[in-house]
């Protein structure tokens, strides 16, 4: 059987004390590889071999560890077809996804902060009559510890360790234990590449206990964590008595406007995406569809009759919908929608599990449609993180702004009208760190990325990302004339 292992100071090892994991394929529901379960032995060995490296790579030239970087986007993009292979049996997403989106953009990562860190630049104020200039440092901070989940393996995974190492930082990473596979396979990228050991160090297994032991760590001084919002607060209320940097980036429960002015024919199209891209497990799915009364009617009808179309089935076959990542999610999702219907849901079309023949053992869902008589229902207070969207009209602006933000989070919202006043007014109201108008998850990797409220501290992203994982420093020096 396939053995997933750390990778340590350039090594992969199995964990010290021996044990093992399973790792699922969701798409047929059977064990098709172990992973190695590790602990605080494990963590300490990978943070020594980071913290050995640390004094050599932070003193190595940008433009070397630009180079460095770049041929690991080219090793991925060397191994496309692997790499999404790989990710999609692990995670459940169509192949084409991982092919089209997932992996380039993995590569993409380190392309661009290999190019951003020969860029980022720090200020300097001259003190005029006082004879003095003050200038900024940007040093890197040390052992640094990456967390990501299981939606996005390796893009979420590679958007938090090339910063990490561009800024000069050595990391010690966990992967989520769902989806270990990607990330256990960048060893090698890495490697090939030239990065010197013990620069990445990749440990798995369960979070409570490796991630947990990274966060505790008095060594490691900052944490970049991507998951669910009750995860990211454990980790805030162990990280805080240790003053430890910390970015958190968390769930969403977003909000898609939609104002009767806009282009409906794009407004469908994407809102298909928006809503049922990845089973729905995008942290920016726009889960809350609102739309304005004179246009619902249309909407809803239309909308369903698409959502109809798409289809479910193995990730490997050209379908719209893969498998959801595990059964308890698959069966979490289940019990949102028997939830919604008990708060007086309508059910417009889906709701099921999906029988995929000869992969009777896998965990398919139909993309489901629920018309909701309320935003404060559960469905639409919690996130669900599947192909479950709810639908409801609104009256006016103020209306819709309110229902937007009426929610615990605040990571994307999405506005569709061609009123450009309009979009600007909604825009500046709606709590979110992220607004599309009139598109949907169109990234620009220089933009700052975060939420608000239950969704998150901080951002990363663009420059914001190079400046959490550097340590700014102060320098003031006075000169005689
Ligand atoms: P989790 O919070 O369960 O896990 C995220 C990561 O944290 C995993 O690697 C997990 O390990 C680890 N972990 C779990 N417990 C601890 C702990 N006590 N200490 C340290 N690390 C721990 O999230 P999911 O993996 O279920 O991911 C889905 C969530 O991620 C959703 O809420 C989604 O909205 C959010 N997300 C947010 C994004 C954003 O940018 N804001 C982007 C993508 C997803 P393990 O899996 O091994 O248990």
């Amino acid at each position: 059987m396939l053995e997933v292992l750390n990778y340590i100071n350039g090594r992969y090892l199995p964990a010290a004390d021996g044990g093992w994991i399973e790792d699922v394929d969701p798409s047929n529901g059977t064990v098709y590889a172990q992973i190695t379960r590790s602990g605080k032995e494990d963590v300490e060995d990978a943070y020594q071999a980071a913290k050995k490296a640390f004094p050599a790579w932070s003193q190595t030239s940008q433009d070397q560890r630009a180079a460095i970087m770049l041929k690991i986007a080219e090793g991925i993009e060397a191994r496309l077809d692997q790499l999404a292979k790989a990710e999609s049996r692990d995670n459940g997403k169509p192949v084409s996804l991982a092919t089209k989106v997932d992996i380039p953009r993995s590569a993409k990562n380190f392309r661009f902060f290999a190019h951003a860190i020969t860029q980022f630049s720090t200020e300097a104020h001259e003190s005029v009559g006082n004879n003095s200039i003050n200038f900024t440092l940007r040093q890197p901070i040390g052992v640094v510890g990456c967390i990501s989940p299981w939606n996005l393996p390796l893009y979420l995974f590679s958007w938090k360790i090339a910063p990490a190492l561009a800024a000069g930082n050595t990391v010690v990473a966990k992967p989520s234990e769902i989806t270990p596979m990607t990330a256990s396979m960048l060893g090698e990228i890495v490697e090939e590449a030239g990065l010197p050991k013990g620069v990445l160090n990749i440990v798995h297994g369960l979070g409570p206990e490796v991630g947990q032991a990274l966060v505790e760590h008095p060594g490691i001084k900052a944490i970049s964590f991507t998951g669910g919002t009750k995860t990211g607060a454990i980790l805030a209320a162990t990280a805080a008595p240790m003053f430890k940097k910390l970015s958190l980036e968390l769930g969403g429960k977003n909000p898609n406007l939609i104002f009767a002015d806009c282009d409906r024919e794009k407004m469908l199209r994407t809102t298909l995406r928006s809503s049922f891209a990845n089973q729905g497990q995008i942290c920016l799915c726009g889960s809350r569809i609102f739309v304005e009364r004179s246009y619902y009617d249309t909407f809803k009808q239309e909308f369903v009759e698409a959502v109809k179309t798409l289809t479910v089935g193995h990730p490997a076959d050209d379908v719209d919908l893969g498998a959801v990542v595990t059964k308890e999610h698959q069966e979490k999702i289940q019990a949102y929608i028997k939830i919604a219907v008990e708060d007086g849901g309508t059910l417009l079309c889906g709701g099921r599990a999906v029988s995929v023949k000869g992969h009777e053992g896998g965990f398919y869902l139909q993309p489901t449609v629920i018309e909701v008589p309320s935003n404060d229902c559960r469905i639409n207070q919690e996130e669900v993180f599947g192909p479950v969207v709810t639908i409801m009209p609104f009256d006016d602006e103020q209306e819709a702004i309110a229902l937007a933000n009426d929610v615990p989070y605040g990571l994307a919202s999405t506005v569709w009208s061609n009123d450009v006043d309009r979009v600007m007014r909604v825009g500046k109201k709606l709590e979110a760190g992220i607004v599309w108008v009139n598109t949907w998850l169109n990234r620009d990797l220089r933009t700052p990325f975060g939420g608000v409220k239950e969704s998150g501290v901080g951002r990363e992203g663009g420059l914001e990302a190079l400046r959490f994982f550097t340590e700014p420093k102060n320098i003031c020096i006075q000169y005689n004339n």
